[in-house]
């Protein structure tokens, strides 16, 4: 018997079987967790997104993956937290969450990479993972989608970094002045 040849994701700790396909740039995935994503995104499962609070499934996605600290990964976790902050605490429609995300990064005097710093994430070793909304019964997909997103924002918002987070979202996402 030979063993199955397994990765474990460092964002998630999601254990599959290895796959040979493509890692992101700087999101910080295992291929096989990239490719499970990819493929719950990219099929666009209508019993998923009717629910347009599951689009935010790429927010959770990149801010639960947060690789190593470069200038793209800092701004990418920062983008997709001030989405998740915006949705879920402050009440921005998930149908704006694209405004949110090109809003935080718009041109003006700061420069987008000189905005946000590096925030230690939360512990992710235990999930949750995009891996169990896939393996959901078809007819639960979506609230275990929704359960993903939620879960992955409420880590996020026991840290010590809420406070930056809604400092950036004041500065950059609700301020009109900083960038005009
Ligand atoms: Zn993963």
């Amino acid at each position: 018997m030979t063993e199955p040849d397994l990765e474990t994701c460092p964002g998630c700790g999601a254990v599959l079987p290895r796959s040979t396909g493509p890692v992101h740039r700087y999101i910080g995935a295992s291929a096989s967790c990239w490719e499970v994503y990819a493929t719950l995104n990219g099929l666009g499962d209508p019993a998923v997104f009717l629910d347009p609070f599951n689009g935010l499934l790429v927010d959770a996605y990149a801010a639960q993956h947060v690789g190593v600290p470069s200038d793209q990964s800092i701004q990418s976790v920062a983008v997709h937290l001030l989405t998740l902050y915006g949705v879920i605490l402050q009440g921005v429609s998930p149908e704006q969450a694209l405004w949110l995300r090109t809003r935080a990064v718009r041109p003006g005097p700061i420069h987008k990479h000189a905005r946000f710093a590096w925030l230690e994430p939360p512990d992710f070793t235990a999930g949750p993972r995009v891996i169990d909304v896939v393996n959901a019964e078809p007819q639960r997909r979506a609230a275990a989608c929704r359960a993903y997103i939620a879960q992955v924002w409420s880590a996020w918002s026991r840290t010590p970094h809420l406070p930056t987070i809604a400092a950036w979202y004041e500065r950059y996402i609700l301020d009109e002045g900083t960038l005009a």
